[in-house]
């Protein structure tokens, strides 16, 4: 039998990019079994450098992606994913570290850690954070556990969670994974809690209430200081969804809202780069009553020295092995840094306005269901374009011909046909104008030209999918067509 199991030549264990293809594994055939030995040489192409990059950039441009063009998702923050956080990454002390090596050998990479926890604490009004989740919805089971333990500790583990109809799906999703029944409750005419059927409710069986703030319509829930009353008064507890985050930065913090918990989608706020399935990056704040309840090991600081401590008697446990997804709180820490709390704060300011100036030039051309200012996004309705015969899905897929990825569409589900549009700040005038320019030029072919959108997209790579066939016979195989 040929022996074609290769090892790396001394050179390649020290960074060269190709192993060396000649060096067989010494006894290789012992350690697998025979029948998973290759019998013959992999048939690789031998292409040049170019030729490589070539495919590879070419690969890269037929899907969309943030450092494309705008990519204008509602709820989940699409910023650009700055350089220097790559850079800054690939810093021996981060990229090299070993999750089992001595506490005294990575001080730095522990300060960074407790560093960034104290900045979140700081943007969240929260008294204590912890960076083990791996991302929101993990966070989302980390804090529903949390406050299961407060209430089990308390003699009342307390059966429900309510929470609001324009919720994002892994909120019911959480609460019911951990147990609980969720009561969902009713949006008033302007798209916010509706605070009589909140007290209608809330009873000394109700958990917490989950909520978004700002809400999934891109509204602040000017109510939420008689909201976070209504649920402190009968011993619940508020949990915020903080993935809208990008419209608070330096503005208003949750803890002085009435929060006790809160969850962080780093990947979201703080650009971590995240689409196509992560890894993104979690964390949770909490005020103190709740920080006993914190998984294991959390991050201490003794004199001035770092460690991670699992003395915490009535922890949840380890929700993460090791620091949870170190780089991505490198990025995010990264971004925070380089922004300061002035920068943060233009962040949102930023945010806000671009969604506002977007908003406003739309209005004249899509249905506008709540038509207060709105916060980092806004939600429009198609159904001005549905009685013409397209759907919403065909103004998503018509803005892909224009190089746009599409915005969310059909959430939330309280708005009929939904646009769901966040344009974060990072958006030039110039790249939302063009934006404001396609979408005006689709509502008008949807009074002309219906057909243009309803065969949409026309350019690209692949054309409009069978949607169902695509997610029950998945296949992920490029055929070069
Ligand atoms: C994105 C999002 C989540 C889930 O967060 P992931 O980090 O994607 O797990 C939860 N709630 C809202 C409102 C979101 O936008």
């Amino acid at each position: 039998m040929e022996k074609l199991i290769f090892e790396r030549s001394s050179e390649g264990r020290r960074g060269h990019l190709f192993p060396e293809p000649d060096v067989p594994v010494k006894g290789a055939e012992n350690l697998i079994p025979k029948d998973f030995l290759r019998v013959s040489p992999p048939n690789l192409p031998e292409v040049s450098e170019s030729e490589a990059v070539r495919h590879f950039i070419n690969l890269s441009i037929l899907n969309h992606h943030v450092d494309k063009a705008f990519y204008p998702l509602g709820s989940c923050t699409m910023k650009y994913n700055p350089k220097v956080n790559e850079e800054i990454i690939r810093y021996p002390g981060f990229a090299s570290l070993h999750p089992l090596q001595q506490e005294e050998t990575h001080q730095g990479a522990l300060r960074l850690y407790y560093e960034m926890a104290q900045y979140l604490c700081e943007i969240s009004g929260m008294d204590e954070v912890t960076l083990q989740p791996a991302a929101g919805a993990h966070s989302e089971w980390t804090g529903m556990m949390i406050i299961r333990a407060y209430h089990t500790k308390k003699g009342n583990p307390r059966s429900k969670i309510l929470i609001p109809d324009s919720a994002h799906g892994t909120n019911p999703a959480t609460a019911t994974l951990c147990g609980y029944r969720t009561v969902q409750i009713e949006s008033n005419c302007k798209g916010l809690v509706d605070l009589e059927h909140l007290k209608k409710e809330m009873d000394t069986e109700v958990a917490a209430l989950f909520l978004t703030n700002p809400n999934t319509l891109g509204l602040f829930e000017s109510e939420i200081l008689k909201i976070a009353e209504t649920i402190h008064e009968k011993g619940g507890l508020l949990y915020l969804d903080g993935a809208n985050l990008n419209g608070l930065l330096g503005l208003v913090k949750p803890g002085e809202m009435g929060f006790d918990i809160l969850h962080f989608n780093l990947h979201k706020t703080f650009s971590v780069p995240h689409g196509g399935g992560g890894p993104g990056g979690g964390g949770l704040g909490v005020q103190k009553e709740l920080a006993p309840f914190f998984p294991v090991p959390a991050i201490e600081k003794i004199g001035d020295r770092y460690t991670l401590s699992m003395d915490r008697p009535d922890s949840i446990g380890p929700v993460h092995i090791f620091y949870g997804n170190f780089l991505a709180i490198v990025r995010a820490y990264t971004y925070i840094r380089m922004l300061g709390a002035k920068g943060l704060r233009r962040v949102s300011e930023n945010a806000l306005i671009n969604a506002n100036y977007l908003m406003r030039s739309l209005e004249p051309y899509y249905d506008l269901p709540y038509k207060q200012n709105c916060m980092h996004e806004c939600v429009f309705s198609g159904d001005r374009q549905r009685k013409l015969g397209v759907r919403t899905l065909d103004i998503a897929k018509r803005l892909l011909d224009f190089g746009l990825h599409a915005p969310t569409i059909y959430f939330p589900l309280i708005v009929h046909e939904a646009l769901m549009i966040e344009p974060p700040e990072t958006e030039s005038k110039e790249s939302l104008d063009n934006f404001i320019q396609v979408m005006i030029q689709i509502a008008k072919e949807a009074e002309t030209h219906q057909e243009l959108l309803t065969s949409a997209p026309h350019n690209t790579p692949v054309r409009r999918l069978d949607e169902v066939r695509a997610a029950k016979e998945l296949d992920v195989k490029y055929n070069g067509k």
